[in-house]
């Protein structure tokens, strides 16, 4: 992309950063407790029904408070935002960018400020709180950059007399609706781009992160993002977010989140209402159940480090994490000698704390969801690591991580995605069989291999079934503009953030056909 560069991350290995990160976060702490009513039109509407947002490491403290909309407030931001549409969509690409550039340049200025806010939110350690932000601007950075290319339109076949044109037209209304795992990053990464191409956004963020998206949705507005092109509306993704994607005057469904909320969207824009003129289109991102493939020559050093990175950064709460490990039968036992220190060895505390390897799960359904699945994955496979209980903080949604060996590949641990830190060992015999049990899932999100071989390397080139492949490297942190990010399989539909050709799933082709030849044109 001409011109876009990626936003540094922080290095904390530096003194000043790391007084400056604390300063934020001290900060954030004293600004706790915000309100964060619906934003309709530029407008704050209460609903008189609020929703606590809490820090999942201190259940007890409460981040902030957004109101939960109702079909009304829903029903009034979309007709606010048709309203806008056709504005926001005349106004000439480069103006719009403008505006999405300076929302940049503020969040660059505010960056440790938000991922402090993300620490208390989310439960996320520094490094990824930092790295999240630093996405967020490359986001708005690099689709701005994407529209004013994409607004050229494409060359087609010319012909004496008549002139040929393609270009490319906004959706319309679109409804962003945000998980909570990246609460700035793919929500500012999917608002940006719908809105750089000219649609205009209605923001449902996730239950657990609404206070941060209110703040993202404000900075917007401070850059100079008319009021009613983005507006803010919290809520129940039962009520708030299926009432947004049945309206009939919603063109354009943006979601990351779960397999099961992905399909039955999909389901329900692939029905229009009666009332409704157009197909709705959805882009949806959904869950992995991901695998790295570890070859019998495989650097070990290399390998842990991975491991480690991949399935337990942010708890194993990512999209992309690791949660299969398939080991060359030649390797698997100097892995597990190795994997279990470093594993135990893992810090699991309070994200405010530098130290933090491992942080909160999200909320009191995450933590019951992981730990009757270890519980359940005790009995049926072995344990080789699970974090004692003494070793996690009392107060809070910790989980610590664990690893599983002979795992049934059918089993539910090994199938579903459990969304937090627990790795399951397939001990194989061959690189090909590692393949195929790698591919042995319904999602097809990131994978990895590990391998000195050119031709195994070759072969999970052609084979592994992921949207994201990673060779003798980590599977999670996809950077914007390097490594385009999304699934296939039930993982998603194969669009990719981040990448050259997102941008085309949120814009329909229009072709202009003139005959050049024509006669009686009035003269002056
Ligand atoms: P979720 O599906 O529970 O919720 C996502 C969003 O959908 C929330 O805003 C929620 O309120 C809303 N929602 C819930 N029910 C809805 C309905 N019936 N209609 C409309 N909206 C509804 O997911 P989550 O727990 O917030 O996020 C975790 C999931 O997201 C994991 O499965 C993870 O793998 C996935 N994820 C995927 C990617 C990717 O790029 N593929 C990235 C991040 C997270």
């Amino acid at each position: 992309m001409t011109g876009f560069q990626n936003e540094p991350l922080a290095d904390f290995s530096d003194a000043s950063q790391r007084t400056r990160f604390a300063g934020a976060l001290e900060q954030v702490r004293r600004e706790l407790g915000w309100k964060a009513p619906c934003v309709i039109g530029g407008q704050l509407v209460v609903t008189g029904r609020w929703l606590p947002s809490v820090n999942p490491a201190h259940p007890s403290l409460v981040v902030g408070q957004a109101a939960l909309a109702r079909p009304e407030e829903v029903d009034r931001a979309v007709a606010c935002a048709l309203r806008a549409q056709a504005r926001w969509a005349g106004m000439p690409v480069e103006a719009r960018a403008a505006l999405l550039q300076s929302a940049a340049s503020r969040l660059r200025q505010q960056r440790a400020w938000f991922a402090a806010l993300a620490v208390f939110e989310v439960g996320k350690p520094w490094r990824e709180a930092d790295a999240e932000v630093a996405e967020a601007i490359d986001f708005l950075d690099y689709y701005c950059a994407g529209a004013v290319e994409l607004a050229q339109g494409k060359a087609v076949n010319q012909q004496p007399g008549e002139s040929n044109r393609y270009h490319y037209v906004p959706r319309g209304v679109c409804a962003v609706i945000a998980p909570w795992n990246f609460p700035i990053g793919i929500l500012a990464g999917m608002a940006s781009a719908a809105l750089a191409a000219g649609n205009v956004v209605i923001v449902k963020p996730a239950e657990q992160s609404p206070i941060i998206a209110s703040h993202f949705v404000r900075l917007l507005h401070e850059a100079g993002v008319p009021e009613d092109v983005i507006q803010y509306l919290p809520g129940l993704g039962e009520e708030a977010g299926r009432a947004l994607v049945e309206d009939p005057r919603v063109a354009l469904v943006m979601f990351t989140g779960s397999k099961a909320v992905g399909l039955s969207i999909l389901r329900t824009v692939g029905h229009p209402a009666p009332t409704q003129r157009f197909l709705k289109h959805a882009v949806v991102e959904m869950g992995g159940k991901n695998a790295i493939v570890v070859d019998e020559d495989a650097d070990l050093d290399e390998v842990i480090h991975g491991v480690l990175a991949s399935a337990f950064g942010y708890q194993g709460q990512k999209c992309s994490a690791a949660s299969r490990l398939i080991v060359h039968a030649a390797l698997y036992d100097r892995l597990v000698e190795r994997l279990i220190p470093a594993v135990s060895g893992l810090r699991v505390c309070d994200p405010v704390e530098p130290r933090c390897d491992l942080g909160p799960l999200i909320d009191p359904e995450a933590l019951t969801r992981v730990t009757t699945a270890v519980t359940e994955a005790a009995v049926s496979s072995t344990c080789l690591y699970r974090a004692p209980a003494d070793r996690l903080p009392a107060e809070g949604y910790f989980a610590g991580p664990a690893l599983f060996a002979e795992v049934d590949p059918r089993s539910p641990v090994a199938q579903e995605e459990l969304f937090g830190p627990v790795v399951c060992l397939f001990r194989v015999r061959s690189f090909s069989e590692g393949l195929a049990l790698a591919n042995d899932t319904a999602y097809g999100l990131t994978g990895g291999v590990y391998s000195r071989s050119p031709s195994n390397l070759q072969e999970a080139i052609d084979a592994f079934q992921v949207g994201n492949l990673y060779l003798n490297r980590p599977i999670t942190g996809s950077i914007v503009g390097r490594q385009p990010f999304g699934g296939y399989k039930l993982s998603g539909l194969g669009t990719k953030a981040g990448g050259p050709d997102y941008l085309l799933q949120l814009v329909v082709p229009k072709t202009i056909c003139e005959n050049t030849a024509r006669h009686g044109i009035p003269l002056e």
